[in-house]
């Protein structure tokens, strides 16, 4: 009886009872074992690589027919910047992460599950503590800073188990209605405190996806359910969300393997099936300083922020590769199996994951771009970099969208073909990539490679300018560059210059190079015949004119 007037006197504006919440969120339903799962970022705008990775997993882990969410827990109003929850909405969409349900906007939010949004949800919040405490497993507790600062002292010099509230530490545990009415018409704040069933020698036992069989202590602590401003908890407010979102598995950080007591003992006295945890480890980096190895940090790594990617233009492709490298190190032995097969066919599994903490790998990134870029259709890139382009480099998107017909006959070069080009990683390399293509990027710089003196480049080139022919086929060009190089005094065949070198002055590819040089500035690019296409003959007749004319 008591503890209903409590609850009465505290809540007396609820009138909903967990059984309506019940009614109003019911078991989904999914076809057998789909999974639910969350991604729950507070609304700092920030995307942390680490969240990236924490939101990719939960996507990942509901795959195909379970259902991924996201839901903003802005319990905490210190982290909040203005238009944080588009921030984070739009950081994983650039990734393709994009969930089934939850927040879109600080405003807009799709799904029958919601609001998802904590700050909206007070009023649940409030019904299920009114619950705990008719049933006598919460209470108001009327504790000042002061006092509590008091009983963290006092904790120290009794050498407590541990510090914190409760047992002989929870002052308000078995307050009267009488004296809470008595301090709540006085005026005190209050906070509501769980009552913590727990016991000092209590363990639980659970089984972590990630990390395996645990044993922990069990909670013992009067954890605080409700602030005084009468708003929850991180640990209060997941636990309901979790609940009544119908959530199967938390994937989250492992900083939060240390809360399963409070967690599991939430579920347990409110009556709800915990969901399987999955706690994963954080993104760690090699440190130059220690040789050790510590968390990405947003403070010192760039490359910590999602934004780095974006702004780099790493396809999102690219990334989802990556992150599912360092999520299942089975993924690469798959697709080494399954060359063209699609991310989506592989199945993803949590205990597959790195129980320690996966090593972030700049280079291996780059490497799986490249691949993942070389493998594109030409219309795709053309997308793709100008889509990019648009947003982070002006004159790029100028350049390709004024002729976007010769635009992509660049990118078609050594594309589309059994072997294609690695060279690309990130779009922001397109612009040098292929400077030469167009005059506005080409600086006119001849690169020269050192073993062919200026006389044999002239007459290579004069030697070329002669017969050069735009209408010749693709296989006639090689050879006659050939003949050319045979009649200046070059080796036909590198192999008949390594064998005789003094009868030459150098070999067919040394002359290749000079024309290469002449047409694009650089000794190293994809196939010079499909680019002398490209540009067409009007400007590798101007190309050859003037680099000849720079030798004379
Ligand atoms: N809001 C929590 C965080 O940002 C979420 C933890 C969880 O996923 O349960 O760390």
């Amino acid at each position: 009886m008591d503890n209903l007037t409590m609850s009465q006197l505290l809540f007396p504006e609820i009138d909903k009872t967990p059984a309506d919440y019940e009614a109003i969120y019911p078991a989904r339903e999914l076809p057998e074992g789909a999974k639910v799962t969350r991604f729950a970022p507070s609304p700092t705008g920030f995307l942390h690589f680490g969240s990236l990775f924490a939101a990719f997993v939960a996507s990942r882990t509901a795959g195909r027919d379970g259902v991924f969410y996201l839901r903003i827990e802005d319990t905490d109003k210190k982290r909040e910047v203005e238009n944080g929850v588009i921030g984070m909405v739009n950081g994983l969409k650039q990734f393709g992460i994009i969930p089934d349900e939850g927040a879109e906007s600080e405003t807009a939010e799709s799904g029958a599950y919601g609001p998802y949004t904590q700050s909206r949800r007070t009023h649940i919040y409030k019904a299920y503590v009114k619950d705990l405490v008719e049933r006598g497993l919460a209470y108001p507790c009327f504790m000042t800073e002061e006092e509590i600062a008091g009983i963290r002292a006092r904790q120290e010099s009794e050498k407590a188990l541990i510090p914190g509230i409760y047992g002989k530490y929870a002052k308000y545990r078995d307050i009267t209605v009488g004296e809470a009415k008595a301090r709540i018409d006085a005026g005190e704040e209050y906070v509501i405190r769980l009552k913590s069933p727990g016991k000092p020698d209590g363990r639980i036992k659970f089984k972590d996806e990630v990390k395996g069989k645990i044993e922990i202590a069990e909670n013992i602590l009067d954890i605080v359910l409700l602030k005084k401003d009468g708003t929850p908890t991180y640990h209060f407010a997941h636990v309901i969300d979790d609940h009544l979102m119908r959530t199967t598995h938390v994937t989250r950080g492992d900083e939060w393997l240390s809360s399963v007591p409070i967690h599991l003992q939430l579920f347990y006295l409110l009556g709800f099936k915990a969901p399987k945890y999955a706690h994963i480890a954080p993104i760690m980096k090699e440190d130059e300083k220690t040789n050790g190895k510590r968390k990405l940090s947003k403070r010192k790594d760039p490359e910590a922020a999602v934004s780095y990617y974006a702004e780099a233009g790493y396809p999102a492709g690219a990334v989802n590769e990556y992150l599912m490298t360092i999520a299942n190190s089975n993924y690469e032995d798959w697709k080494r199996a399954n060359k063209t097969g699609a991310i989506d066919d592989f199945a993803f599994s949590l205990n597959k994951m790195s129980k320690a903490g996966a090593l972030f790998d700049m280079v291996k990134l780059h490497d799986i771009s490249k691949t993942y870029i070389s493998t594109l259709d030409t219309e795709t890139v053309y997308n793709l970099v100008s889509e990019w382009a648009k947003e982070y480099d002006g004159q790029l998107y100028n350049l390709i969208t004024r002729d976007a017909d010769y635009a992509k006959r660049i990118f078609s070069i050594e594309r589309g073909n059994k072997k294609p080009r690695k060279d690309i990683g990130k779009w922001s390399e397109v612009k040098d990539y292929y400077s030469y293509f167009y005059d506005e990027t080409f600086d006119g710089k001849l690169g020269w490679a050192d073993d062919v003196s200026d006389a044999d480049k002239l007459a290579i080139l004069e030697g070329y300018a002669k017969i050069y022919n735009p209408d010749g086929a693709a296989e006639d060009w090689f050879p006659q560059v050939r003949e050319l190089a045979v009649s200046l005094g070059f080796a036909g065949a590198p192999k008949e210059y390594k064998q005789n070198p003094d009868a030459f002055k150098g070999h067919v590819g040394d002359v290749s190079g000079v024309i290469r040089v002449a047409v694009t500035g650089r000794l190293n690019t994809p196939d010079l015949y499909q680019i002398m296409q490209t540009l067409g003959a009007d400007k590798v007749r101007e190309r050859l004119e003037t680099a000849i004319n720079s030798l004379k």
